[in-house]
């Protein structure tokens, strides 16, 4: 076995959109650690889930496949880990690997976690305070704040490697994943200030599909006490009350984000102390978007931007030119491929995505994607967001929502007459005004369909119905 084969640290939060990171230009918060990747490496503008919810995410992760093939359609499902998966074949290339920290593929014979030699990971979405874990199979409960036991055990098993063989850690927060728990140390940052509102905070979701007015994730009405923890105040205005919860949210949301930045640094640091910065890459990635206020919204789901867009910054020194900015289009199931590709590991031909390398190496196949598939299957489930798939392309994207539970566990079986809708997102960046019934764009739709049904056909997918 060649020794240059390059460690892969995989660093993965819950939730944490790109836009609450200073490296994508956010507007209210500073992650300087997070910075130190984007810095050193290189920020992909348009890094996309294939369907924006955690546990479906992390199945495309793992298996390199869209959740209609890999089972994972909607949280009620779990993962059959007797699947090919990246990590079980970097081990048995000789990696050393290990899971740590947030899993929730489910638990237990075929839903544990599979090819790593080391895995603790909390149950289900775990707990921001003395969480409980499972490591290989035995529960254990550990005393502090999650993000920090995480990286410690993280840090635990990076010292525990041997040095002549390659690593992959993933290394998985549960932050900032609701209700938002911030650790003692950041539990003040932001007392004095106001965090400014996003652009679509007042959204009045006129001009769409009625599936955005049907959602049930608006700051100001769908949170409860445990999201704020305190009581609202008596006597503010239906304004001033939304203002109030949303200052509430994001400031805790942007406490369990500092958290995270604070220890992905300390890795850092381990990395650069060890020797180990050189031959490592270092991804920081999150298993989707959010919405922090934007449309008036917590939570994800929706193809909208902010739910869609995962961050993905990637370093490492020997290939990837630092401080580079990326827009090609990259997708949650290309990440599997890319591994393989690095660890000299041939890509099953069930892997639906393509290694990435090449992009990074700012040489891509002239045929690289220029479109991408995505489909939410969890119809009315949690927040009431209707199922829908699409197509997005550099300049449009295209939703239908199906509204129907398709029998898939974890539905709802309460089907919604189905609606389109047409954004043009360099005129509409941040998608108000459906253009769908604009004549102007009837045969932007007919390409756009025809190429929502090829991407369909690609990844043996189902079109709904055939009389759309
Ligand atoms: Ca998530």
């Amino acid at each position: 076995m060649s020794t240059d084969r390059p460690n892969i640290l995989f660093i993965m939060s819950d939730d944490h959109a790109s836009h609450a990171m200073s490296c994508y230009g956010s507007r209210i918060n500073e992650t300087p650690n997070l910075d130190r990747i984007a810095k050193e490496g290189m920020r992909f503008d348009n890094c996309f889930c294939t369907n924006s919810i955690c546990g479906p995410s992390r199945a495309t992760i793992f298996t390199g496949t869209y959740n209609h093939i890999n089972g994972m359609t909607t949280l009620a499902t779990k993962m059959d880990g007797r699947q090919i998966t990246f990590p079980k074949l970097l081990q048995k290339a000789g990696y050393q690997t290990a899971m740590i920290g947030k899993w929730h593929l489910g638990h237990g014979g075929i839903h544990d976690p599979t090819g790593f030699d080391y895995w603790n990971v909390l149950p289900g979405q775990g707990l921001y305070h003395n969480p409980k874990m499972i490591e290989m199979g035995n529960e254990k409960v550990y005393e502090g704040y999650v993000t920090d036991i995480i990286t410690n055990l993280s840090l635990d098993w990076l010292k525990s490697c041997a040095k002549n063989r390659p690593f992959l850690l993933m290394y998985h927060h549960k932050a900032p994943h609701r209700e938002w728990e911030p650790d003692e140390k950041h539990a003040q940052m932001y007392e004095d200030i106001d965090i400014p509102e996003p652009e679509t905070f007042w959204d009045d979701y006129s001009n769409r599909a009625s599936a955005a007015k049907e959602a049930k994730m608006r700051v100001d009405r769908d949170m409860n006490l445990k999201d704020l923890k305190v009581p609202t105040p008596e006597g503010l205005t239906p304004e001033g009350e939304k203002k109030w919860k949303y200052q509430r949210y994001i400031k805790d949301y942007l406490r369990c984000v500092a958290s995270i930045d604070d220890n992905v640094g300390r890795v850092l640091d381990y990395l650069d102390r060890e020797g180990l910065t050189e031959n490592t890459i270092v991804i920081y990635t999150s298993d989707q978007g959010f919405f922090l206020g934007d449309h008036g919204w917590y939570d994800k789901r929706f193809m909208y931007e902010e739910s869609l867009r995962m961050p993905f910054i990637i370093r490492y020194p020997k290939e990837i030119q630092p401080g580079s900015i990326n827009d090609q289009m990259i997708l949650n199931v290309d990440f599997a491929p890319t591994f393989l590709e690095y660890a000299g590991i041939d890509i099953p031909d069930s892997f639906q995505g393509a290694s990435i390398r090449p992009v990074l190496n700012g040489d891509p196949p002239e045929d690289w994607q220029t479109s991408m598939y995505y489909r939410y299957w969890m119809h009315l489930a949690h927040h009431n967001v209707y199922a829908h798939y699409g197509v997005r392309t550099h300049r449009y994207k295209l939703i239908y929502y199906y509204a129907d539970a398709l029998a898939q566990e974890g539905a709802i079986d309460d089907s919604r007459e189905p609606e389109w809708e047409l954004f043009h997102l360099e005129k509409d960046p941040y998608e108000m005004n459906n253009i769908y019934n604009d004549p102007d764009y009837a045969e932007i739709i007919t390409e756009l369909k025809e190429e929502l049904y090829r991407l369909q056909d690609r990844v043996e997918d189902e079109r709904y119905k055939k009389d759309v």
